[in-house]
C-alpha cells in the first residue's frame, strides 16, 4: 500500500504511462485522471495564500504539467453522496418507526475510513448495522470515472489511472478496500490517493510556489447539464468547481441531512437548526421541535475520545440520536491528518478556523438541482432508488473477527 499508493508511484505513472494493480498485473494507462476534494485544496490555500479558485487552478496547472490528463472536481460526487445519504436516512427512519426494535436508527455517517475501520475492528457485529451503507464521495468519484467516463470516452477502465487528493492517509486504507475493487471491470475505482501534505512536498522538491505555476481549468467531461426547468430564482451554479455543502467544511452531511428529513416530514424548507455544545465543542447535537414534542435528534461526534462515548451510549440503548455525523478527526476533514502544518506560529485550531472561512467562501452546491445527476440517474443508474443505483452508490462494512487479527498477526 506504502508504495502503490505513495508520490514516487503516481510520478512514476505519469512517467511510464504504466501502472501494477493490486492483484499484481501490470497496465498500460491511456488516461490519467486527478479529482480533486475540497479540503485539502483549501489546506493549500491557506499554506500559499491563495484563493481557492486561483489554487485549484493552480493545481490543475501544476498536475497537467506532471502528465495528468484530466483533472476533475468532486462536486458531482458529493452530491450523488448527499442525494444517497439523504434518502438512506429516510428509509430507515420509516423502518425503525414500523419495527422499533429495528437497529436502523442512528445511522451513523460513514464518509470517515478512519471511524469505519476503528468500528469494523472494535465493535463489529453491534455497530455495523447502524453504520450508513452510502459509499463516501471519494468512492462515488471513483465509480463515476471507471463507468461513466471509461464509457463516454470507449476506454477499458483498467487503463484509467484514477487519483484522488484527499486529507488524510486513511483515505488510502479506503481505495484498496476489496469491496472498492470492481470484478466485472478487473480494477478498483481509485488507483492513488494524494494527500496536500504529499502535494505540497511535491512542489517542495522542486522548489516551485504553487503561485508560481501556469494555472489551467479543469476539466468538465460530463456534458453540458440538461436544460433548467423554468423556475423563479437565482439558477444555483452548474458545471466545474468547488463547492461548499450547507454546514462545515468537516466532510460529514448532518445539515444537509437534517434539512432535508424536516422538509420531507414537515414540509419546512427553513428549518431552525442550531447546534448546542455537549462535552466540548467536536461534540454537539441540534433538535427539532413540532408539538412540544422533539422529533429529530441529530449529534455530530468528531475524535475518537468523543466516538467511543457515543458507541457506549449506544451499548447502554441510551442514545437519544436519529442521525450522527462520526468523524475521527476533531473538527473533520479540515483538521486532517495530512493536511498541510499550520506555519509562522499559528495554532492548529487557527488553521481550522482559516480552513473553514475559506469553505464558506466557495459557491454553494444545491444536490437536489444539480440537473446532471438527473441524467446520471435516468441514463447510468436506470433511475433513483433503483437495484443498479443501490449495487453502484452503496457499499457492506464487514466485523473483523478476533479470529482474522490473531491470523493476521501470525502471518
Ligand atoms: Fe480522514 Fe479525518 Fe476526514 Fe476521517 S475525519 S476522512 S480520518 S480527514
Amino acid at each position: 500500500l506504502v508504495t502503490r499508493q505513495s508520490q514516487e508511484e503516481l510520478l512514476r505513472v505519469f512517467s511510464e504511462r504504466k501502472y501494477t494493480d493490486s492483484k499484481g498485473v501490470t497496465r498500460d494507462v491511456s488516461l490519467v485522471v486527478v479529482s480533486l476534494s475540497p479540503q485539502p485544496t483549501l489546506s493549500l490555500a491557506a499554506r500559499y495564500n491563495l484563493s481557492p479558485e486561483e489554487t485549484t487552478s493552480k493545481l490543475v496547472g501544476y498536475l497537467k504539467s506532471l502528465g495528468a490528463d484530466l483533472v476533475l472536481d468532486m462536486t458531482i460526487a458529493e452530491d450523488l453522496s448527499v442525494l444517497e445519504a439523504q434518502r438512506e436516512f429516510m428509509r430507515r427512519l420509516r423502518e425503525q418507526q414500523a419495527d422499533p426494535a429495528a437497529r436502523a436508527l442512528p445511522m451513523l455517517a460513514s464518509s470517515c475510513p478512519g471511524w469505519v475501520c476503528y468500528a469494523e475492528k472494535t465493535h463489529g457485529n453491534f455497530i455495523l448495522p447502524y453504520i450508513s451503507t452510502t459509499k463516501s464521495p471519494q468512492q462515488i468519484m471513483g465509480s463515476l470515472v471507471k463507468q461513466v467516463l471509461a464509457r463516454n470516452k470507449q476506454l477499458n477502465p483498467a487503463e484509467i489511472y484514477h487519483v484522488t487528493f484527499m486529507p488524510c492517509y486513511d483515505k488510502k486504507l479506503e481505495a484498496s478496500r476489496e469491496d472498492f475493487y470492481n470484478d466485472l471491470l478487473s480494477c478498483h475505482d481509485v488507483d492513488c490517493v494524494i494527500t496536500a501534505i504529499e502535494l505540497e512536498q511535491m512542489l517542495e522538491a522542486n522548489s516551485k510556489p504553487l503561485a508560481d505555476v501556469d494555472s489551467a481549468p479543469l476539466d468538465w467531461p460530463w456534458g453540458a447539464p440538461p436544460s433548467p426547468p423554468p423556475a423563479p430564482g437565482p439558477a444555483p451554479p452548474q458545471g466545474p468547481g468547488l463547492r461548499r455543502h450547507v454546514g462545515s467544511g468537516s466532510g460529514g452531511y448532518a445539515d444537509q441531512i437534517f434539512l432535508y428529513a424536516a422538509e420531507q416530514l414537515f414540509g419546512e424548507s427553513d428549518a431552525p437548526l442550531v447546534y448546542k455544545n455537549l462535552r466540548n465543542p467536536d461534540f454537539r447535537e441540534a433538535t427539532l421541535e413540532r408539538g412540544g414534542a422533539e422529533v429529530l435528534r441529530f449529534g455530530v461526534a468528531n475524535g475518537f475520545r468523543n466516538i467511543q462515548n457515543l458507541v457506549q451510549k449506544l451499548k447502554r440503548g441510551k442514545s437519544p440520536y436519529h442521525y450522527v455525523e462520526v468523524m475521527a478527526c476533531p473538527a473533520g476533514c479540515l483538521n486532517g491528518g495530512a493536511q498541510t502544518r499550520p506555519v509562522s506560529g499559528e495554532s492548529g485550531r487557527d488553521l481550522v478556523a482559516r480552513l473553514e472561512s475559506l469553505y464558506s467562501s466557495l459557491p454553494l452546491a444545491s444536490p437536489s438541482h444539480n440537473r446532471l445527476l438527473r441524467r446520471l440517474y435516468a441514463d447510468w443508474l436506470d433511475g433513483e432508488d433503483s437495484d443498479k443505483a443501490r449495487a453502484t452508490l452503496h457499499t457492506t462494512y464487514h466485523a473483523v473477527e478476533k479470529s482474522d487479527i490473531a491470523l493476521n498477526i501470525k502471518w
